[in-house]
């Protein structure tokens, strides 16, 4: 006979041991704050019984909710203490904004789809992130209003770090984005140490494009050659 399925309280623990712990993930709040976010709720009704499993989803509007650890790994990167403003750009389903604000202060979240950005808005504040903040834009120029950030992350791929984010990065802040071209990219982190920049390169991983002013255009997009 077959056990009987796993309760979604359950398969998250599931997730968080089998997924993220056991690869290189080591900040216990970030381990925390992935066991804690309902991940179900964030993926489309048609989808919920894949919600926990190893890899990205599709969220509508050509959208995806990346996978778990990819989620897990950019949040470990921005090394988070819990006092921080954080900026998100690429709402998407909202999953990633419920998962920074367990762990910070304030999170602004953007996204150029309206229709994505208004279900996101809704969810967050049915599970009580009172902190996140989701606006409707074109979040490649970040959110002048709302800046400095001590954190920023790029949920979309960019052909590079858009300038406004850098100059709305507070002093010792980081930016995490995926950079590279619209086929696959690598994950860069941007340090602002005073006037000197200290970046790196990490993990090679695949996002849907940011389409922007400064990121890709959306003729690009419909023009792509793999
Ligand atoms: N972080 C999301 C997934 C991101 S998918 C989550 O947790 O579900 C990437 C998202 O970036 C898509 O929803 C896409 O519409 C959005 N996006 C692309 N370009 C953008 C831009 N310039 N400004 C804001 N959002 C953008």
């Amino acid at each position: 006979m077959n056990a009987p399925p796993l309760d979604p309280e359950a398969r998250r623990e599931q997730m968080v041991r089998e997924q993220l712990a056991r690869r290189n993930l080591t900040d216990q709040r970030v381990l925390d704050a992935m066991g804690l976010v309902p991940r179900h709720l964030f993926v489309p009704e048609d989808m919920r019984h894949m919600a926990y499993w190893d890899g990205p989803l599709s969220i509508g509007q050509g959208q995806t909710i990346s996978q778990p650890y990819i989620v897990a790994l950019m949040t470990q990167m921005l090394r988070l203490q819990g006092s921080e403003k954080v900026l998100e750009v690429g709402c998407g389903s909202g999953y990633q904004a419920a998962v920074l604000s367990c762990l910070v202060e304030q999170v602004i979240t953007i996204e150029r789809h309206a229709a994505l950005a208004a279900r996101a808005s809704e969810l967050l504040c049915e599970l009580g992130h009172s902190n996140v903040t989701v606006l409707v834009g074109d979040g490649t120029q970040g959110a002048p209003g709302e800046a400095p950030f001590d954190a920023i992350i790029v949920t979309a791929a960019a052909p590079s770090v858009p300038s406004p984010l850098k100059d709305q990065l507070a002093e010792g802040g980081r930016i995490v984005a995926p950079v590279g071209s619209l086929g696959n990219q690598v994950l860069e982190t941007w340090e602002r140490r005073g006037k000197e920049w200290h970046t790196e390169r990490s993990t090679p991983v695949m996002f849907v494009p940011l389409i922007g002013e400064h990121g890709w255009g959306d003729d690009d997009w419909a023009r792509r050659r793999w």
